[in-house]
């Protein structure tokens, strides 16, 4: 994203924007939000708020939805959550099968993930932590 003018000689950051415009559209989640009450939020106007939308689809961002609203066309715009949106992945990072040079054979002769100690060493902890957790929800 590149740095505009907003027409009255006020240079804009558009990458900020950008950064903003998708905290918001992912605020609204399933809701979705008119683009032009995003723009509105944003504080830009119509022609940069297209452009920036279109830059969103074209990233697959964001989905829009055809909606008439006080009887006149507009969009609805709908995040689009991916994986890593919704869910912490960090943690899977530690499991060690990702990394395993066995993993192809993991299962079909003696290595398998029940008599694994690198398994069972990543599943107690993974126990313990998720019982911390529970623990501290608790208190
Ligand atoms: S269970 Fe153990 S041996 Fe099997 S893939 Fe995972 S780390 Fe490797």
């Amino acid at each position: 994203m590149s740095k505009g003018s907003s027409g009255k000689g006020k240079k804009i950051d558009m990458s900020v924007i950008a950064a903003k415009a998708l905290e918001l559209i992912k605020a609204a989640g399933d809701k979705g939000i008119v683009q032009s009450e995003l723009w509105k939020k944003l504080g830009i106007d119509s022609k940069r708020g297209s452009r920036l939308v279109h830059h969103f689809l074209m990233e697959n961002r964001i989905t829009r939805r055809s909606i008439v609203v006080g009887g006149r066309k507009t969009f609805l715009i709908l995040p689009v959550m991916r994986v890593v949106d919704i869910v912490d992945i960090e943690p899977m990072a530690e499991i060690p099968c990702f990394y395993c040079v066995d993993i192809e054979v993991c299962g079909r002769y003696l290595i398998n993930p029940i008599d694994c100690l690198m398994f069972n060493d990543w599943l107690n902890r993974a126990a313990e932590r998720w019982v911390s957790a529970e623990q501290e929800e608790k208190t």
